[in-house]
């Protein structure tokens, strides 16, 4: 997904990391601080994280990485034993301070704070029905619903998860959330299960939760099981206790967190992502074979499946293109100017391994093309004989209501060409995607429950009719 993984050019990215600690003998904010960093690549605008030492929650959140936005005096400030984390990429609301999370309400005594990777597809509605007008996120929304709830009913002491339990099923669309108010931590996810969320134990009897396995790793915790599609756990200091909040569950979760999304050395239904991934360009292989003499992976994204591409077809695996690790965030304006500029300044060519060859160039998806088409560009100025691109998913034909940004349908390229005109537009000898079932076969757990609207336009859910992520700043 080269326009995709860049943070320099417009298309869909990841909405949000979460992460949350519950650990008696530690400083929650320094594991929620390392957590972040295996969650970076899920969203780079801002980052946050909240903290409780029992009677007091801290929030310091700020636009940037996790690196630009802590350092060691802000982590001294967050004190206390549980927390929560996130790292942002706006699905709903623009990019300021503002609309950083995590998000939080103080009502009466109680203070709360909540981390959200997702999309609401009942934004309006929602905010209608709170009479809010101008609320700018997802979090807000949520946040806000939750604290009217615990006030309503302080006069019965009940707790957060109750408050949770009430108003979630109110909510429509993609969340897997982080919650937490002075004496606990709570996970959610939608009854679908959209995006991740998983469960591991820490070496001295706390918990984590975590939107991948690989944040568990950085942590020293050991993965416990997933999250469950619809299930809420609330850790506390009897443990972990598991609620269901919703009438029934049915997992979808985004296949794209197998193509793109996770990291590789994160595993979800049990998989791991790398190799689901290898998998994905060995079946490629098989479905759309090439006459080549080299296989180049658009890195860093493309690579397990071109290798998985070279080893079943016995084309020779070689480094093409060398990525740019340094470019920052500099970048992140997805503005048409940058956009020009930025397959240049994150890819450039290994004209020596490209030089007279039939070159197979394996991406995981096209969405615009105008960057696919650019690199194939690229690949025949260094001397690419051949250009024959194949990619690891299949046309990606619909827009994502469900944390992923892919704005609006008429910038999906597949949307309005077939495959050969898709070639033609990208100036490739040859192209072919990967079927809908070889990628579902690919991630080894096809029956588990995945979402695949965007390559199917089978939504699972409602879809509100002209969502953009700007909706509810335009109140
Ligand atoms: S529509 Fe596509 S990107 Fe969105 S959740 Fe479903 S599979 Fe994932």
């Amino acid at each position: 997904m080269a326009e995709e993984s860049a943070v320099l050019t417009a298309g869909p990215r990841e909405a949000c990391g979460v992460f949350a600690a519950y650990t008696p003998r530690q400083r929650a904010s320094s594991l929620i601080y390392v957590g972040l960093y295996g969650l970076q690549h899920r969203g780079q605008e801002s980052a946050g994280i909240a903290t409780s030492n029992g009677e007091t929650v801290t929030v310091f959140k700020d636009l940037g990485l996790v690196s630009e936005v802590f350092d060691e005096p802000a982590l001294a400030g967050l004190d206390g034993h549980l927390g929560i984390g996130h790292t942002r990429y706006s699905t709903t609301g623009s990019n300021n301070w503002a609309n950083a999370q995590p998000a939080h309400r103080q009502v009466g005594s109680t203070s709360i704070a909540l981390g959200h990777n997702g999309n609401l597809t009942n934004t309006p509605d929602l905010a209608e029905r709170l009479g809010i007008r101008g609320a700018s996120t997802d979090s807000d929304l949520m946040a806000e619903g939750i604290a009217r709830a615990i006030d309503d009913e302080r006069s019965d002491q009940r707790g957060l998860e109750v408050a949770v339990m009430e108003v979630a099923p109110t909510w429509e669309g993609a969340f897997s959330l982080v919650i937490m108010d002075q004496g606990r931590i709570i996970g959610l996810r939608d009854s679908n299960g959209f995006r991740p969320l998983c469960l591991g134990s820490l070496p001295d009897g706390g918990w984590v939760l975590a939107s991948e396995t690989a944040a568990l790793d950085l942590v020293g915790a050991r993965f416990v099981r997933e999250v469950a599609a619809g299930e809420m756990v609330v850790i506390d200091a009897g443990g972990v206790h598991s609620f269901y909040p919703f009438a029934g569950t049915d997992p979808r979760l985004c296949i794209f967190e197998f193509v793109y999304f996770a990291r590789p050395d994160s595993q979800m239904y049990g998989r791991g992502i790398h190799a689901a991934r290898r998998q994905m360009g060995e079946r490629l292989a098989a479905e759309h074979p090439a006459e080549a003499d080299v296989v180049v992976p658009v890195p860093e994204s493309g690579l397990p499946a071109a290798q998985g591409f070279a080893a079943a077809s016995g084309i020779p695996y070689a480094d093409g293109l060398v990525k740019n690790r340094y470019i920052g965030r500099t970048f992140i304006e997805p503005s048409q100017t940058l956009r020009d500029r930025g397959i240049r300044l994150k890819l450039n060519p290994i004209p020596d391994n490209l030089r007279g060859r039939r070159v197979v160039l394996v991406d995981d998806s096209i969405v615009r093309g105008s960057t696919t088409r650019k690199l194939v560009q690229m690949l025949r100025d260094a001397g690419a004989d051949e250009v024959h691109l194949r990619v690891s998913s299949p046309p990606y034909r619909w827009p994502c209501y469900y944390g992923m940004d892919t704005s609006d349908r008429s910038t999906l390229i597949a949307a309005s060409l077939d495959v050969e005109e898709i070639r033609d537009h990208v100036g490739a000898d040859s192209l072919g995607y990967l079927s809908l079932q070889g990628l579902l076969d690919a991630t080894g757990v096809a029956d588990a429950g995945f979402c695949a609207a965007c390559l199917s336009g089978d939504y699972p859910t409602d879809v509100p009719e002209n969502a953009d992520k700007f909706q509810l700043e335009r109140f």
